[in-house]
C-alpha cells in the first residue's frame, strides 16, 4: 500500500493540523517518560522549518468525554516547549472558541497544542460534526500517532477524511519497518517470538505471522494454553481454556506448512507472584497444583538462544516470563540480551515487551522499537490500519 507523505506536499504557509501520540506516562503532573514526545520532533521541526503554523492533537489516557483535570495536556505542553526551546501555545479546550481564536491568532512558526482530545465524547465516536470542525481550523493534515492509528477516531480518521492527509515521518518509519515483516519481505530465516499474558489478545497475529515466518516462538503465559494442548498438567499457571482448541489448530496449521513452532521445554514454576517464593525448574510435563509457570526455564533459554543465532529477521512481542518481578526475569533478560548481540533485523514492539528490553539495558542495540503495542500488532496481522487507510494514495 502507497500512502501519501508529508515530504511530497508543500506546507510552506499553511495551518497544519497533526495527530500525535503524546499519551504519556505522568505522575502527579509530571511527565515520567517523554519518548513519545522526542519521536514526535523530526515532524514537527521540518514542518516550523518549512514556515507552516502547527496545531498538535493528542489524547492523554481515557477521559471519557469528560474534562479530567489530571488529564490535561499542561505537563505535556510544557515538556515540548523544552525540547523545541521555544514557546508553545495551548488551548484549554478541545474546541469551540477559545480554539478558534488561537487559531486565527496563530502565526507561521509557530506551535498550538489542543487540549486532551478526549474531552469530547465525539473523539472516539469518529463524530463527524467534530472532523468538521477541526478541519476547518487547518489546510492539511498530518497522521504523525502510530500508537492511535489501529483506532477509527475523529482526531486521526475523522479528521484525515475531510483534510488532504499525510503520513508523518514517524508514521513512515514504522510503516517501513513493520510493513516488510507483515509482508514477509524480510531476510530469512525469519523468526517471531510471542509472549505476554494472554493467548486470546494475539490469536489473530500469531496465525498471520505463521504464514510469514520459518519459525515461532512461544513462551511467557500465552505458551501455557499450548502445553496445556500437548498434554502437559499446568497447575496453577495461567491459562485459557477456552483456547485450548485454537492452540491444538494453530500447531496443528504449522505442521501442515512444515514450520516450526518452539514451546518451552522446561519452565520456572512458583507457588505466587513474589520475589520471596519458593520456586522450582520443571521438565516433566507436571505442574503441580498450588504452583504456576511463570518464566522459561534454563533449557528452553538456551535453546531459544541457539535460533537467534541462526535468524536475519527478528520480531519479538510479549515478555517470556512475569518479567516485573526480578525472580522471574530472567529468560526475559536473557533473551533479550542475545537478541541484542545477534547479526540480525530485530524489531520489538508491545507496550510490556518495551519495558522489557528496556529493563535489560538493551534497548538501544534493537533495530526498530515500534511505538505502537495494539497498532503494530494489528497492523502486522492484517497488512493496514483505519487511520493508515486515510493516507492511501488512490
Ligand atoms: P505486550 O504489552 O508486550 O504486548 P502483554 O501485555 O501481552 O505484552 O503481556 C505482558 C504481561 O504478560 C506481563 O505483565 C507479564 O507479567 C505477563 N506474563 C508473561 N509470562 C507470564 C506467565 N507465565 N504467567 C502470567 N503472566 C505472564
Ligand atoms: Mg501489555
Amino acid at each position: 500500500m502507497k500512502h501519501r507523505r508529508l515530504m511530497d506536499i508543500d506546507v510552506k504557509e499553511k495551518k497544519v493540523l497533526v495527530r500525535v501520540d503524546f499519551n504519556v506516562p505522568m505522575d502527579g503532573g509530571t511527565v515520567t517518560d517523554d519518548t513519545r514526545i522526542r519521536v514526535a520532533l523530526p515532524t514537527i521541526e521540518y514542518l516550523l522549518k518549512e514556515g507552516a503554523a502547527v496545531i498538535l492533537l493528542s489524547h492523554l489516557g481515557r477521559p471519557r468525554g469528560q474534562v479530567v483535570e489530571e488529564l490535561r495536556l499542561d505537563p505535556v505542553a510544557q515538556r515540548l516547549s523544552d525540547l523545541l526551546e521555544m514557546e508553545i501555545k495551548k488551548t484549554d479546550s478541545v474546541r469551540g472558541p477559545e480554539v478558534q481564536e488561537a487559531v486565527d491568532e496563530l502565526v507561521y512558526g509557530e506551535v498550538l497544542l489542543l487540549e486532551n482530545t478526549r474531552f469530547e465524547k465525539g473523539e472516539t465516536e469518529n463524530d463527524s460534526e467534530l472532523a468538521r470542525e477541526w478541519a476547518s481550523l487547518g489546510d492539511v493534515f498530518v497522521n504523525d500517532a502510530f500508537g492511535s492509528a489501529h483506532r477509527a477516531h475523529c482526531s486521526n480518521v475523522g479528521l484525515g477524511e475531510k483534510l488532504p492527509a499525510v503520513a508523518g515521518f514517524l508514521l513512515e518509519e514504522e510503516l517501513s519497518a513493520l510493513g516488510s515483516l507483515a509482508r514477509g519481505e524480510v531476510e530469512h530465516p525469519y523468526m517471531a517470538i510471542m509472549g505476554g499474558a494472554k493467548v486470546s489478545d494475539k490469536i489473530g497475529v500469531i496465525e498471520a505471522l505463521l504464514e510469514k515466518v520459518d519459525t515461532l516462538l512461544l513462551a511467557g503465559g500465552m505458551a501455557n494454553t499450548f502445553l496445556k494442548a500437548k498434554g502437559w498438567e499446568m497447575g496453577d499457571s495461567l491459562l485459557e481454556k477456552d483456547h485450548v482448541s485454537s492452540a491444538q489448530e494453530i500447531m496443528k496449521r504449522a505442521e501442515e506448512m512444515g514450520k516450526e513452532i518452539i514451546l518451552p521445554s522446561d519452565l520456572l514454576i512458583a507457588r505466587e507472584i513474589s520475589e520471596e517464593s519458593e520456586k522450582e525448574v520443571i521438565a516433566d510435563e507436571l505442574i503441580p497444583a498450588g504452583w504456576r509457570g511463570v518464566d522459561i526455564g534454563p533449557a528452553t533459554i538456551a535453546r531459544f538462544k541457539e535460533e537467534l543465532d541462526k535468524a536475519k529477521t527478528v520480531f519479538w512481542n510479549g515478555p517470556l516470563g512475569v518479567f516485573e518481578v526480578d525472580a522471574f526475569a530472567r529468560g526475559t533478560m536473557e533473551v533479550a540480551q542475545h537478541m541484542a548481540e545477534i547479526q540480525a533485523w530485530t524489531v520489538i514492539g508491545g507496550g510490556d515487551s518495551v519495558a522489557a528490553v528496556e529493563k535489560a539495558g538493551v534497548a538501544a542495540k534493537i533495530r526498530h522499537i515500534s511505538t505502537g503495542g495494539g497498532a503494530a500488532l494489528e497492523f502486522l496481522e492484517k497488512g493496514t490500519l483505519p487511520g493508515l487507510e486515510i493516507l492511501r494514495e488512490e
